[in-house]
């Protein structure tokens, strides 16, 4: 347990009182000290309701000293009646804020479930002490049983155990399969708080949440299982700004916990860091598979979405009585040879790059290189240089017209032809379906982002596992020899990733570099865009940095113009950032505008 403030102050000379250090939900880097009322005893790691530029709010407790109280206000109470946090999940967060280059109190309040509202707390015993075990190596599992065997595994082995899941669906279905108390903002916040005091006491052996729940107080050393470990969602923008899994290594490494990361397609940074020695990766044996075919789409997608294989596929199933599934990309933002293929991308960073919304021009969303689209193709020569057009309603108008007898729907599961966005992957159970078709894979490829690549790939692999015995998977593509799709059809993990991070280490990626992104808002564009200007300037002549020129993303009728810049550095790139971007952090609403820094973001597009 945390350690208590002595009941007892020598206030004799009237200078000496106990002073706590709060911490809170805003972007200003520093503790607020308040005198602790005589009566009151708080601890570190506790909630507290102090005053804050004129209004009660909520803070966690993060030191305690004797000091001289003059000019300090009192502390209004304590909102548990124990401290929310350990001493060890304090220091998690410390170091989390110091690699995410946010204030402290934004990550530590981040995650946390909500105060109860009015007065009363329930009733709650305070975190366990963890005492720190021999650190293991982290796990990751990328077999087709990972999930069943992470069940038979909470079953046999008797310590506390943490599932993150990557949303509200996910943990939902993971708290009902393990009959797991939930953390996350899918159960009510009494509901959450009660989990996360139970799980401190050891009362709930499992407990299921999202990245909120990353804090929550286990006996230690627990099991900790990141699911869905390459998922996006685990590095959504905003606080806590850390990825899930780094966050979970950190914890792992700290209090000795078992570590598993659970995904069939890991990120490029997880294969790598087992191909590092640092996470072990045991081997998956190959799970059933179903025909992979690729459909060459050249010439064909201009008028009608389905090419022979894939609408043979459609007929093969229904006669089968077995579900179609399609999958259609909705972005379209960057523009290709309708001849040959070729994707126009920026020569510097290998990224598609992104034509703007009235097509006149072609950008880089990472160095901003900015050109007139061509008027025809620098491969081929040939003159049809286009985006992709194709989207969920008009793929459903054009299959209804080709099958008019089959039930086409982008909303029932229960249709014969079911069309919807790659999110729709994430529903389907594995094996469940006739066949999958992407009816143009180019458009994910063509996304422009560093990661394309990546994302093609896990959804590829996502659609083959939810394809039953002797379904198909048809992959309609202007580039069937893209190493995704290559890997994807010879289900071999291994040459994928070796191509994928052949491609970030020539290029400065992830794992190999990190990325950060400065982003300034403002009522005006001017001030916005000096700003970038001034946060770029201050990391001039910062050795080991490239820094990218700002450039404008303001929404095209926002309230607030936007201003970015990406910044590629080593593996210290927060440390190297923090003293030259201080003075523009932390600064309550300057008159100017406001700065941002998302370190490690999962995309630069
Ligand atoms: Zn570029
Ligand atoms: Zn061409």
């Amino acid at each position: 347990m945390a350690p208590a403030l002595p009941q007892s102050a020598d206030t004799r000379s009237g200078l000496i009182a106990f002073i706590a250090d709060v911490v809170f939900d805003i972007p200003i880097d520093h503790a607020f000290s308040y005198v602790v009322p005589s009566g009151l005893a708080v601890a570190r790691g506790q909630r507290v309701s102090a005053p804050l530029q004129g209004r009660a709010r909520v803070g966690v407790v993060v030191g305690l000293r004797e000091g001289d109280p003059t000019g300090l206000k009192p502390l209004q109470r304590a909102i548990e009646p124990v401290p929310v946090l350990s001493e060890a999940a304090l220091e998690l967060g410390r170091w989390a804020a110091g690699q995410s280059l946010s204030s402290r109190g934004s990550t530590l309040l981040s995650l946390l479930p909500p105060p109860p509202r009015g007065g009363t707390a329930e009733t709650v015993s305070p975190p366990a002490a963890p005492a720190p075990g021999p650190s293991r190596a982290p796990e990751l599992w990328t077999d087709e049983r990972r999930e069943d065997r992470l069940v038979e595994c909470l079953e046999r082995e008797p310590g506390a155990a943490l599932l993150i899941a990557p949303d509200r669906e996910a943990a939902a279905r993971w708290a009902g399969r393990l009959d797991a108390p939930r953390l996350d903002s899918g159960v009510s916040e009494g509901e959450r708080r009660r989990a996360w005091f139970a799980a401190s006491r050891g009362r709930s052996r499992v407990v299921v949440g999202t990245r909120s729940a990353l804090l929550a107080p286990l006996p230690p050393p627990a099991m900790l299982a990141l699911i869905d470990e390459h998922d996006p969602a685990h590095k959504p923008p905003g606080a806590p700004r850390l990825h899930s899994r780094d966050l979970l290594l950190r914890r792992a490494e700290l209090d000795g916990s078992r570590l598993l990361l659970l995904s069939a397609t890991p990120s490029a940074e997880s294969w790598w860091h087992a191909r590092q020695g640092r996470i072990v990766r045991p081997d998956a044996p190959p799970a059933p598979w179903p025909q992979v075919v690729t459909a060459d789409t050249r010439g064909i997608l201009r008028n009608h979405p389905l090419t022979l294989p894939l609408t043979r596929a459609i007929e093969d199933m229904s006669r089968q009585g077995r579900r179609a599934v399609l999958i259609v990309s909705r972005r379209t933002a960057a523009l290709a040879c309708d001849e040959c293929g070729t994707v126009l991308r920026c020569p510097d960073c290998g990224v598609a790059l992104a034509l703007a919304r009235d097509r006149s021009a072609l950008r880089c969303p990472l160095c901003a290189r900015t050109e007139t689209p061509p008027d025809h193709c620098p491969a081929c020569g040939g003159h049809r240089l286009s985006p992709f057009g194709w989207d969920p309603e008009r793929v459903q108008t054009s299959v209804v017209r080709r099958f008019p007898r089959l039930t086409v729907s982008r909303q029932s599961v229960e249709a014969q032809v079911l069309i919807g966005t790659p999110a729709l992957l994430r529903t389907l159970p594995r094996r469940s379906v006739g066949c999958v078709g992407f009816v143009a894979l180019d458009g994910l490829l063509r996304v422009p982002d560093f990661r394309a690549g990546e994302r093609t790939w896990q959804l590829l692999w996502a659609a083959a596992e939810s394809v039953g015995p002797g379904g198909r998977l048809v992959i309609q593509t202007q580039h069937p020899e893209h190493y995704a799709v290559r890997a994807a059809q010879a289900q071999d993990r291994a040459s994928f990733y070796e191509e994928e991070l052949k491609f970030r280490a020539e290029l400065g990626y992830p794992p190999y570099r990190r990325l950060a992104e400065v982003s300034t808002r403002s009522r005006e564009d001017g001030p916005a865009r000096a700003l970038a200007g001034e946060c770029a300037a201050a990391l001039r002549g910062i050795g080991g940095l490239t820094v990218y020129p700002p450039t404008s993303v303001s929404p095209p009728r926002g309230r607030q113009s936007r201003w970015r810049f990406v910044i590629k550095g080593p593996a210290e790139l927060p440390q190297l950032l923090a003293p030259a971007l201080a003075p523009f952090l932390g600064r309550r609403r300057r008159p100017t505008g406001v700065v941002e820094i998302e370190m490690d973001p999962q995309s630069n597009g």
